[in-house]
Order: C-alpha cells, then sequence, then structure tokens
C-alpha cells in the first residue's frame, strides 16, 4: 500500500462529504463510505461498526467482509479487537489478528482471510459512536500516516452521526434520536415533565471537512489568539499571586501557548479536516487519555486541555451560552456538575435538574430542594445524549431519567406526577392542624429558607416559622458584595413577609463550596473543613459587622434571632456574640430603633461543641444542630462525596446517641434546641428526632406535610421505647425496626 499523502485524505474526505450532501438513506451512505474509504486506503476491507445500544457493536456496513454478516454480526463493549477499541478509545493496529489477545473469530464474515487490523474509535469527546476497521490480506503492520489518516476519517464519521446522517432504514444509529434511560441518584424526591436545557450545550459542527487548509489554519490561529487573551484576562482578574491558585491557572494558561497542540490541530487541518473538527478530534483524544489514566497530574493537565477545547470550539462556532436560544417552556438543566450559585442563576422557572456528578449533601442539592424540584444525580453521560429541547422526564424518587420517552412511559408517568399531586392536597388538609403525636407531644415545624421567593411557602405550608434562613444564598446570587443598605431591605421584607412569625437568620456561612464569584479564590485541600462560615466572619469582620447591622436595622421594633454557623471552639461564639452586642450598642447610639428582642444562637455542626462546659451552653439563647455538617464531622465522610456519604446513616446508633446526649444536655441546663439539617424533613428520621426529645425541627416546605402526616400517627413514647429497647439488645442501627414499627403504627 502506497504511503497517504495529505492531498489523498483531503480527496477521500470531500468523498464523505459529498456522501452526506447527497440524498439518499442511512445505510446507502455507510455502504458508500467504506467503498470510498477502502478505495483511498487500497484495503480489502473497511467495516463500520456502531453502537446498537450503549452495551453491543453491531457491524452496519462493510466493504470486503461478507455482505450477509451486516447488522447480524454483534459483539459487546470490550468483546473482541472491535471491542476492545470501542472500550479503550485507543487504535489496535496489528499484522495478525488472530494472534491478538481477545481476538474473537466471527465466521460468517469470512475476516480469516485477512490477517492484519487496524481499528479506530468513532468517538465524540467521549462519546462512544463505534469502530472503524480496515482489514488487509497481506500480513502487515499500517503505518502511522495511516492511522492518523484512518482516525481523521472515524472523526469525520462521528461529526455525520451527530449530523444525523446514518439514520433512516436498517442503519439504526440512534445517536440523540431514540429513548434513552438513566438510572442516577435521587437528590430530591419529586416528578417533573418538561424539556433538556443544558447548562453548556453540545457545540454542534456543520462542516467537519473543509476544502482549503490555508483558510482553516488561519481561523484556528486567529481563534487560539482570542482564547489566549481571554485566558490571560482572567487569570489576572482572579489575582491569585502568590497563593496555591497561581500555579495551577499559570498552567493552565501555558497549554494555550502550547505548540504541540497546536501542531497536531493544524495536521489535522492538513488532511482535510475543518479548524472545529481539528480541535474536536483532539479534545477526543484527550478525554480518551483522561478515562484511561489514575494519574491526578497528568487528569488535571487532561482536564484543562478539554476546558480550553470547549472554549476554543465556541469561539470558532460562535455557539455557548450566548447563542441567544430561548430556555423552553419547562426547562430541565441537565449538566455534568453545577455549583449553588450558577444553579440559583438559573432560579425558579426550573422543573428539575439532572447533573452526570454532583451529591446529595452539596448545597447545589439543598438549593435544588430550596426550589422544590425534584434532582437527579449520578445521571452517567446524560450530558453526552441529550440535546437542548428533548423532551425528558425526571423521577427524583428513584433517581431514574427517560430522555425521549415512548408514549407509554411518559402517560405513566403523568399519572404518577397527578397521584403527587393528591397527596400534595391531602397535605394541604393538615396545614392549620398541630404535628401533635398520638402520645400527646406536640413538636414544632418551622422551615429552612434562603430566598425572598421562599418566603410565601410560610403560608402553604404551614411552618410556625423560619428555623433556618442561609443568608449566604443572597450574597451567592450577586456579582458584587451586596451593600448594607440592601441588605437590610432585604432583611426587611422577609421580616415583613413572615408577618409576625419567628425568623432565625445564620449569618454568612460562605467558603466550602458556596464560593462568592467576587471573592478571591483560595485552593484549599479541604474546604468543608477550612476557611468558611464563622472562621471566615471572624477574621473579615467588615462584612460580618455589615451584616449584622443591616440585621439590626431591618428588625426595628421587633424580635431578631441570629446564630453563628460552624461554632467549633466557644470562643468563636463568644466572638460573635460580642459582635453582635457591639453593633447593637452602635445602631442605637446612631439613633437607629433597636429590635424588641434579640436571641442569640450557635449552630451545632461539630461534634467538639457537643462536649463543651455546661457555661457554653448558657450563654446560648438556643442552639440549632446542623446535621448535614454535624454527621460529616462525625463520622468523617465527606457530604459531597456519594461514594463515601451513603456509608454513614443518621440513624445508626452512635450518631442517635449524639444526639441524645445534646437533647440531654441542652434539656438539663434550660437551652431550647432545634434541628435544622436536611434530615429533619425526612419523615422517618423526624420521627425518631423527636421520639429522642427534639421539640423543634426546621425543614424545606416541601417536607412538612409528609412529616407533619407521619409525627400525627406516631405514638412517639412508644418510638422511644422501641429505640431503647433496640439499643439495650446491642442493634447498631435503628433503621429496620424504626420502619417496622412505623409502617405497622
Ligand atoms: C447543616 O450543616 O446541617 C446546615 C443546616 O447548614 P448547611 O447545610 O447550610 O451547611
Ligand atoms: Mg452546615
Amino acid at each position: 500500500m502506497p504511503e497517504r499523502t495529505d492531498s489523498e485524505s483531503r480527496k477521500l474526505l470531500k468523498r464523505l462529504r459529498d456522501t452526506l450532501a447527497a440524498p439518499g438513506d442511512g445505510q446507502a451512505r455507510l455502504d458508500s463510505i467504506t467503498h470510498h474509504i477502502a478505495d483511498s486506503m487500497g484495503t480489502q476491507v473497511c467495516s463500520i461498526y456502531l453502537f446498537r445500544d450503549p452495551d453491543t457493536l453491531e457491524l452496519c456496513a462493510t466493504e470486503g467482509l461478507r455482505r450477509q454478516a451486516v447488522h447480524q454480526t454483534r459483539l459487546r463493549l470490550g468483546e473482541g479487537l472491535v471491542g476492545r477499541v470501542a472500550r479503550t478509545g485507543r487504535a489496535i493496529n496489528t499484522a495478525n489478528a488472530p494472534s491478538e489477545p481477545g481476538f474473537r473469530y466471527m465466521p460468517e464474515t469470512g475476516e480469516e482471510i485477512f490477517p492484519s487490523f487496524l481499528g479506530v474509535p468513532i468517538q465524540r469527546v467521549g462519546e462512544k459512536l463505534g469502530v472503524l476497521v480496515v482489514q488487509s490480506r497481506d500480513a502487515r503492520q499500517y503505518s502511522e500516516d495511516e492511522i492518523y489518516g484512518l482516525e481523521v476519517v472515524a472523526m469525520v464519521l462521528a461529526e455525520m452521526a451527530e449530523l444525523g446522517a446514518f439514520l433512516g432504514n436498517d442503519a439504526q444509529l440512534s445517536a440523540h434520536r431514540l429513548p434513552a434511560v438513566f438510572r442516577g441518584v435521587t437528590g430530591q424526591e419529586g416528578a417533573a415533565e418538561g424539556q433538556v436545557w443544558l447548562h453548556e450545550p453540545r457545540v454542534v459542527i456543520t462542516n467537519p471537512v473543509a476544502d482549503d487548509p490555508e483558510k482553516e489554519r488561519a481561523r484556528l490561529g486567529e481563534a487560539v489568539a482570542m482564547l489566549r487573551q481571554t485566558v490571560d484576562e482572567m487569570v489576572t482578574a482572579a489575582d491569585l499571586t502568590g497563593g496555591d491558585g497561581e500555579g495551577v491557572l499559570e498552567t493552565y494558561r501555558m497549554f494555550t501557548r502550547s505548540r504541540s497542540w497546536l501542531r497536531r490541530m493544524e495536521e489535522d487541518i492538513d488532511l482535510g479536516l475543518s479548524a472545529e473538527a481539528a480541535v474536536e478530534k483532539e479534545q477526543s483524544h484527550a478525554r480518551a487519555k483522561l478515562e484511561a489514566t489514575a494519574d491526578p497530574y497528568l487528569r488535571d493537565r487532561l482536564h484543562d486541555l478539554d476546558d480550553l477545547s470547549n472554549r476554543l470550539l465556541r469561539i470558532l462556532t460562535g455557539q455557548g451560552q450566548d447563542t441567544g436560544l430561548a430556555m423552553p417552556p419547562n426547562p430541565i438543566l441537565v449538566a455534568r456538575n453545577i455549583g449553588p450559585a450558577e444553579l440559583l442563576e438559573y432560579g425558579r422557572g426550573l422543573r428539575g435538574v439532572v447533573l452526570e456528578e454532583g451529591s446529595v449533601g452539596s448545597h447545589a442539592a439543598i438549593v435544588a430542594r430550596s426550589l422544590s424540584i425534584p434532582l437527579v444525580i449520578h445521571a452517567a453521560r446524560i450530558t453526552d445524549e441529550a440535546l437542548n429541547g428533548d423532551p425528558i422526564l425526571v423521577d427524583g424518587d428513584t433517581g431514574v431519567v427517560h430522555l425521549r420517552p415512548e408514549d407509554t412511559v411518559a402517560a405513566a408517568f403523568r399519572d404518577k406526577i397527578a397521584m403527587q399531586a393528591e397527596a400534595q392536597k391531602r397535605y394541604a388538609g393538615l396545614r392549620d392542624l398541630p404535628a401533635t403525636a398520638t402520645c400527646g407531644t406536640t413538636v414544632r415545624l418551622l422551615m429552612n429558607a434562603g430566598l425572598m421567593a421562599d418566603l410565601p411557602s410560610l403560608e402553604g405550608s404551614g411552618a410556625e416559622g423560619v428555623g433556618l434562613f442561609r443568608t449566604e444564598l443572597q450574597f451567592l446570587i450577586r456579582t458584587r458584595v451586596p451593600k448594607r443598605s440592601e441588605l437590610a431591605a432585604l432583611y426587611r421584607r422577609v421580616m415583613d413577609n413572615a408577618r409576625g412569625k419567628p425568623v432565625t437568620f445564620r449569618t454568612l456561612d460562605i467558603g466550602s463550596d458556596k464560593v462568592l464569584p467576587y471573592m478571591k479564590r483560595i485552593d484549599e485541600p479541604n474546604p468543608a473543613m477550612g476557611w468558611r462560615a464563622i472562621r471566615v466572619g471572624l477574621e473579615k469582620r467588615g462584612v460580618l459587622q455589615m451584616q449584622l447591622q443591616a440585621l439590626i436595622r431591618a428588625a426595628e421594633g421587633r424580635d431578631l434571632h441570629v446564630m453563628f454557623p460552624f461554632i467549633a471552639d466557644c470562643d468563636e461564639y463568644y466572638e460573635g456574640r460580642a459582635m453582635l452586642l457591639a453593633q447593637l450598642e452602635r445602631e442605637a447610639a446612631m439613633g437607629h430603633v433597636p429590635p424588641t428582642s434579640l436571641r442569640i444562637g450557635a449552630m451545632l455542626e461539630t461534634p467538639s461543641l457537643a462536649f463543651a462546659p455546661d457555661a457554653f451552653f448558657r450563654q446560648c439563647d438556643f442552639i440549632s444542630i446542623g446535621g448535614n455538617d454535624l454527621k460529616q464531622f462525625f463520622f468523617a465522610a465527606d457530604r459531597e462525596n456519594e461514594r463515601v456519604r451513603k456509608r454513614y446513616d443518621t440513624l445508626s446508633v452512635p450518631f442517635l446517641n449524639l444526639v441524645e446526649m445534646i437533647v440531654n444536655r441542652c434539656a438539663a441546663l434550660d437551652v431550647p434546641l432545634s434541628f435544622c439539617g436536611e434530615d429533619a424533613g425526612r419523615p422517618v428520621e423526624a420521627a425518631v428526632m423527636a421520639a429522642l426529645g427534639l421539640k423543634t425541627l426546621s425543614m424545606r416546605p416541601a417536607s412538612i406535610g409528609p412529616v407533619k402526616a407521619l409525627l400525627r400517627r406516631t405514638d412517639l413514647r412508644a418510638l422511644r421505647a422501641l429505640i431503647e429497647n433496640e439499643r439495650a439488645g446491642g442493634t447498631t442501627n435503628m433503621r429496620p425496626a424504626v420502619t417496622r414499627f412505623l409502617a405497622e403504627g
């Protein structure tokens, strides 16, 4: 076989492009493509295998193998050489295919007379679409140029597949057309139907093949120059001089100047690809490597390259966030991952959220909860499959997502939504009734809030007040630090809307995953245990003081309840309290009307505080258990790391013992106690907390109905007896016994 030249490659790509442009069904196109490739490469065989489902590859077209095998020969992912190419995303080049490990002989194809084999993946930025294979009669290795050339062809096939070129008749390629089901994990219960809205939409390349390499090189050059400028500006704006972050961003910046990256893309262009297809080809390579390597340094670099490639593609195609596309009427946000600030920016219009990553304990999940929309996390590869506007059903109860559902699935789903609406109606009937258990104990149910828009739920849910107002959400949705007057106006409106019901404001809990867009980002190895919450407030005193002044001004002539988050040491609370009292004096001296009463509390979110001396508890007007954080530090299990988080149960005896100890200490010292972590909103957990003696629970508004319904039919004294009994008998986890008890009751 002759060495391939750039002009031969370009000729082949042009033929492929003509095939795409010509009328015809998908199968006819595939047949003609295999013919052109074999002809151009001088091989006896060219075959295209495409995914029939995520685990099965099917021979969809061939030149040279037996035609009867088309749509008959199938391989599982990883099976045979073809399956291995698909699984690893890497080429296999061999002069003697039968001697390769894992070779699988497929007699129906008649391939035994073609010992040499070159297979390359057909993939599009991490999305596996199939495998392209050439085979020859003479036992020979293919040259580097040939491999490279075939990879370029595979890239064009991937783009053609994306454009739907192989659909119709027998070809069966399903890219972005067929129904798909994703099994993830529940982040927030509920069901929603809507249309996909991608957080970062896929870039669609309509012109993978280009005629004029000079012009494409120039386009690439301009785009890279623009990319460098944006990244330079970004690095300067981030101003991380001297910090750990500086090195990271500097490496990122250096990448934009990588000669080898640019050279590889230029070589792709010389072989006939357009500038954007060249960027994407190198991005696909990087993704395949990323999936294969465990080396953290290399992974970071490959992530950088992936990110830069995305930026470059947006510059070249003009696509991205600013496409001017309008959100569909019932948008369901689909993303790899999202931070709380970004999610808040989308606001209340969203019907649901589906993430590939994410975690139940993250603040983005809390925001989704506060928005009362279903959230499914760990829906692997959904961003590869979903396109803007695709119909989608999100089942937050089971963690299942149906993309482009069949009519029958959609109909069943609508029935489920209707049933949930029915249940909501039943809960609404309980709204004005107390959460009094059958034994006579009454539990105060409060709601958690963080946005002005949460306040109407106070009325609708029947909550007796706001037990936790997360003030940082207001900071997260802005592009600059809010002014004191703005904050005071906001807090005033919150209290006005609460109409006399108590609101407990928690001072800023920033840091961890709640990064303010306008705050210098510091890279910490363990941000959840790092510089966050009260630790920031006591060091950056200006912001905390300003917030306290705003709260005092907002309260004028009303009761004010303030609590400090993440107190790990008594002195932190004493300092915060002293600061608040000093602001009160200052405000009074300035002539502002003081609150009628001021109650100051601490959030108990670290185990250390449970062991604080009695004197500390006496200094607190109230204590609120932040169960989300308390649990993660008690079990040393990151609340955002799904893998470890779910190993530990709130109803495990050690954690309940800790809660009980706090309940007893507060009761002995007469300090009002509440629980405001997410567990308070889970009916079974809520019943157990109440049985242990917690008299106040604060939860997301939608949980109040279900929690109240369960409490009203439970004998908390009997539940308590059961817990004690089980514990005495050596039970380590109360869930099975408690669930049985509650189901019987
Ligand atoms: C908690 O930790 O339980 C809590 C209520 O605070 P946040 O979830 O905002 O950290
Ligand atoms: Mg917390």
